[in-house]
């Protein structure tokens, strides 16, 4: 049996932090990950996206500007692009491990599990450890209706040697509404299904009408109000049926992609067996991302049933706690306030603090600053035709509550709400601010 101060499972943002920080203040450290090392932010998802996305987001500016200063809509390679992130992800996990091994990391390379409370069995091996930290991440939700697993993965999709002609994803989230732009930019032919009366549900209405609007522009077809009930093979690739009012519909595509939400993963890990407590959102934790029914088990990440969004800053942050608190006894607690979250379709859609409809829930008292503006110089300059935003201000206090935005560099634009409302800022604090012009930035003056 091998013996550990600390064994972490899951190398992701969440995990890398723990252990790294830990073996670097002199505890000994173990760490396992079933995949290569990376998790899913670098090797499976955020930056690997975003690559494959640069050259779409050129298509987009050329498009819009097309017979104004552009003759030619530049031609774009799902190939050459898949080839410029794969040589980003090839490198990952060697580094990673390099960085594991400097900071006197022991590294596994198989799938753990509970077999006591403080004991863990990774591939062949039994683990002891004080401390155990699960950092496992997510996986996509199974579909249980027939042919559910015929559907491939965003995983799987970040690996397509050959883009499909066309594809069908299932839910309608930010993964399909990201995909979705990126493929139909890329040139496949795109249908979202999604079961709600509204896509993108934990985004504001007024903005998701905007970028619904533009998704169908793209010729992305959006069927709303449609559950699922079987996936057949057929000549085209795959044909999915549903029975909205009754009446059964179909659609056909080479590939399906499985868009329906992510759970915790979790469920392999034998948590019974380490006394683990927990529920389908994750590893229920106590303030100090404690798990509540075994004290030397710590979560951080998408595994963790907390208040925080499963992404990447948030992942970081939680892992950064539980370092602290293993390190310093329970001396920090994670702040979840004005986290700002974007989809990254072409423009992009941000959002950060609190929505009109919690604000409302809370009962404050705040006004609604809402516009759809694309006759501001930010978006006529591009000739950008999706440019809106709504914001929450405090009647009292002045205080930023939340916004809300989709247009040029909303993603970054986001960020300078996000501070303001970490920083307390009021909308005359703003208003009085010098801002670069012109510029998306200086928007936010006439925004609040
Ligand atoms: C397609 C996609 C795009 C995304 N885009 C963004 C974005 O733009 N911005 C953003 O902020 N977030 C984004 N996210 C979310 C973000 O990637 C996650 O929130 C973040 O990676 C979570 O980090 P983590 O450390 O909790 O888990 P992960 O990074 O998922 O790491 C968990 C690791 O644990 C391993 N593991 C699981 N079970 C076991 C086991 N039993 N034994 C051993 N190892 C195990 C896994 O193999 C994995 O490597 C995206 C996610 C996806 C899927």
């Amino acid at each position: 049996m091998k013996k550990y101060d600390l064994f972490v499972i899951g190398s992701g943002m969440a995990g890398m932090n723990i252990a790294n920080r830990c073996a670097s203040k002199g505890l000994k450290v173990g760490i396992t990950d079933e995949l290569p090392y990376g998790g899913t932010c670098a090797l499976r998802g955020c930056d690997p996206k975003k690559i494959m996305l640069a050259a779409t987001e050129l298509r987009h500016f050329a498009t819009n500007l097309e017979d104004r200063n552009i003759s030619d809509i530049p031609e774009i390679s799902w190939k050459a692009a898949m080839k410029s992130k794969q040589e980003f992800v090839e490198i990952m996990p060697a580094k990673l491990e390099k960085g594991y091994e400097k900071n006197g990391v022991e590294t596994f390379h198989s799938s753990a599990r509970f077999i006591k409370e403080n004991q863990l069995k990774v591939g062949d091996e039994i683990i002891e450890a004080a401390k155990i930290v699960i950092a496992t991440g997510a996986k996509a939700r199974h579909l249980d209706f027939p042919g559910g697993d015929l559907t491939l993965t965003s995983t799987d999709f970040l690996n397509f040697e050959n883009l499909p002609k066309s594809l069908i994803f299932i839910g309608g989230g930010y993964i399909a509404f990201e995909f979705a732009h990126m493929a139909a930019r890329y040139g496949s032919k795109v249908t979202i299904i999604h079961r709600g009366e509204r896509p993108l549900e934990n985004f504001d209405p007024f903005i998701v009408e905007q970028i619904t609007k533009a998704t169908e522009e793209l010729d992305i077809e959006l069927i709303l109000n449609t559950d699922v009930s079987k996936i057949e093979k057929s000549e085209a690739g795959y044909k999915v049926t549903a029975n909205p009012d009754g009446n059964e519909k179909n659609w056909e595509a080479e590939v399906v992609i499985n868009s329906a939400g992510r759970l915790p993963a979790i469920f392999d890990l034998d948590l019974d067996k380490g006394n683990v407590k927990f529920t389908q959102k994750g590893i229920v934790a106590n303030e100090y991302l404690q798990s509540t029914s075994n004290p030397n088990v710590y979560v951080a990440g998408d595994a963790a049933a907390t208040d925080g969004k499963p992404l990447t800053p948030v992942a970081v942050m939680e892992g950064h706690i539980v370092a602290s608190n293993i390190l310093k006894e329970n001396s920090k607690k994670p702040d979840y306030s004005a986290i700002p979250t974007v989809v990254f379709t072409s423009p992009a859609m941000a959002s950060v603090g609190l929505s009109e409809e919690q604000a409302n829930q809370m009962g404050l008292d705040f006004i609604v600053k809402k516009n759809s503006i694309p006759n501001w110089f930010t978006a006529k300059r591009l000739n950008e035709k999706t440019y809106a935003f709504k914001t929450l201000i405090e009647k009292d206090s002045g205080k930023i509550l939340g916004a809300h935005l989709t247009g040029p560099h909303a993603e970054e634009v986001i960020n300078l709400f996000a501070m303001a409302i970490k920083g307390g800022l009021t909308s005359k604090d703003i208003k009085t601010m010098i801002l670069t012009y012109p510029s998306a930035s200086s928007d936010i003056v006439y925004m609040v």
